[in-house]
């Protein structure tokens, strides 16, 4: 699985939890990032058999401290453990679980994608599913992942604000006739809108500070 990991990033993204959305696609990511540094330092291996399997060369055939189930629930509860401390107050613990349930993420849907290389325990009892054989299958599943991850992220995100600024447009006075109704709502309408604006702009510079 390569781009389909991304999916969860999007769908958990969501103004309630303010997860920064960067924050999401390291998250899901994580273990390759772990997997690619203990390779460099010759810890986990991995070589590259041509024709291993139809979508990918690469057999990583030892990453019991990346790609392990134990190691993935490790990883996940350290990255949830960080997540929160290094946010402090703005981290709400159910936002340190979606980062750490981002991470675990990654190694479902690699059991979904990778041939039987997955240990559950160190390097014993290997599990996979092997989609990777069907190139098509497993490319059409990545596509579909993806764009179902985007469509969540702007039904989550994209989508409030964009409702706030239709209520603004709908009871525009001379869009509504100049009823008195209309009127009455618009400055609800535009105090919603500028507490929307302001508070991306808050959210922005923290994220710029951290
Ligand atoms: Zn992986």
């Amino acid at each position: 699985m390569f781009v389909g990991h991304y999916s969860v990033a999007f769908a958990a993204k969501s103004e309630q939890n303010r997860i920064p959305l960067w924050v999401l696609f390291i998250a899901v990511q994580f273990l390759d990032y772990i997997w690619a540094t203990l390779v460099l330092l010759g810890i986990e291996k991995l070589r590259v058999i041509k024709g291993f399997t139809a979508g990918s060369m690469l057999d990583s055939y030892y990453h019991p401290y990346s790609h392990s189930l134990v190691g993935a629930l490790i990883w996940s509860a350290f990255a949830a453990l960080v997540y929160k401390k290094f946010w402090q107050a703005k981290a709400s613990n159910w936002a340190a679980l979606i980062v750490g349930l981002a991470v675990f993420s990654h190694w479902i849907l690699d059991f979904i994608a990778h041939p039987r290389d997955l240990a559950i325990y160190d390097n014993k009892w290997k599990v996979g599913l092997g989609l990777w054989n069907y190139r098509g299958l497993e490319f059409g599943l990545e596509v579909a992942l993806l764009a179902g991850g985007i469509v969540l992220y702007l039904a989550w995100n994209a989508t409030r604000s964009c409702r706030a600024r239709r209520c603004l447009i709908a009871r525009l006075p001379w869009a509504s006739g100049f009823s008195t109704r209309s009127l009455s709502l618009w400055p609800t309408c535009l105090r919603r809108a500028r507490r929307r604006e302001s508070w991306t702009i808050i959210r922005g510079r923290n994220a710029d500070t951290i």
